[in-house]
């Protein structure tokens, strides 16, 4: 009697922790410090259901900064005050989902020292950063440790991926088979109003600008951070032209008020392109959006079981091309 009560539930217990632990791949991670998004603590509406209306006569970049420190939701997402609170939530999220992160960042370093095999290393890129010449990049990506050359985030300097300045860094990744995930798509609101990144523009949203570099380099693995965000036509243009394009959903899945972020997705799975979706959360230093992030995929009702399970997992273990070893030891074989 006992163990007929006994041996369905440990049955039953068994594959919900089975289920629970399906894993994660977390294409756009970040491993920054928790000023990144000004002095600390700072929040997000996560999601938001309405974008600033700024009046210019105070300066953006302070309007900006009492947006992020008064929120006016009952969802905000608090950042922490230090750096290591940053990480040890950030971390605590991946194991508690079994989520295996692509994360670049300033802090890089100690998020590999403390997340076991959870962090993929990527390296970050923009010209901000003058020590990122074109021999330091290939002395990096041939050192074995950075699976993906991202984010490449040169948007912020206002250069498009298919200017001549690029090309040396994106032939390098052709030749290193070393995949790039490259910000397409959308910036904090304002960006280009905010100190340091006064380049940033908004045409640059479109996934139009990678034609070129895609011509140029047609063996390179590639795919658009923020799914170039909010330029619908002209991703689909591109995911139609360029078959080996995918795209991640990195901040529209928080950042944007949810149903225009479910209406972009659904726009890009109907057309088609449901197997070049990656999840992607872009945490920076708000570690609860990527529970939100989650849960924005989760919560699509025009997304069947398989269709989440591609868009979480199985796309991105292919655009990786991981193998089955390594597949299997994600769902814990
Ligand atoms: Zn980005």
């Amino acid at each position: 009697m006992r163990i007929a009560i006994l041996l369905p539930m440990l049955f039953a217990g068994l594959m919900i922790s089975a289920q629970e632990k399906l894993p994660i791949l977390d294409m756009h991670l970040h491993a920054l410090p928790a000023t990144q998004n000004g002095p600390p603590p700072n929040a997000i509406c996560a999601p938001p259901t309405e974008m600033p209306a700024h009046d210019p006569a105070t300066p953006w970049a302070q309007a900006f900064g009492d947006w992020l420190k008064n929120p006016d939701c009952e969802n905000a997402i608090w950042g922490p005050v230090t750096d290591k609170e940053v990480m040890d939530q950030t971390l605590e999220l991946l194991r508690k989902h079994n989520i295996y992160g692509m994360t670049s960042g300033s802090l890089l370093d100690e998020y590999i020292k403390n997340g076991e095999d959870r962090i993929i290393p990527g390296l970050g890129f923009s010209f901000f950063n003058p020590d990122l010449t074109p021999e330091k990049v290939r002395e990096h990506l041939s050192s074995g440790t950075y699976k993906v050359f991202g984010e490449v985030a040169i948007q912020y300097n206002g250069v498009s991926p298919s200017d001549s300045l690029f090309a040396p860094y994106a032939a390098i990744a052709e030749e290193l088979d070393i995949p790039i995930g490259i910000h397409v798509g959308t910036g904090p609101p304002g960006a280009a109003y905010l100190p340091g990144v006064q380049n940033y523009r908004g045409r640059l949203h479109s996934p139009l600008v990678v034609e070129e570099l895609l011509m140029r380099h047609p063996k390179l693995r590639i795919y658009l951070m923020h799914a170039g965000y909010p330029m619908i036509d002209d991703l689909l243009a591109v995911l139609w032209t360029h078959p080996q394009v995918y795209v991640d959903v990195g901040v529209i899945c928080y950042a944007i008020p949810r149903k225009a972020f479910h209406e972009y997705l659904r726009r890009i799975v109907d057309a088609g392109y449901g197997k070049r979706v990656l999840f992607g959360s872009d945490q920076m230093n708000w570690p609860g959006t990527i529970e939100v992030g989650i849960e924005a995929i989760n919560t699509a009702d025009f997304l069947n079981p398989n269709q989440k399970r591609d868009i979480l997992y199985n796309n991105a273990a292919k655009f990786l091309r991981l193998s089955d070893e390594e597949i299997a030891r994600h769902h814990g074989h």
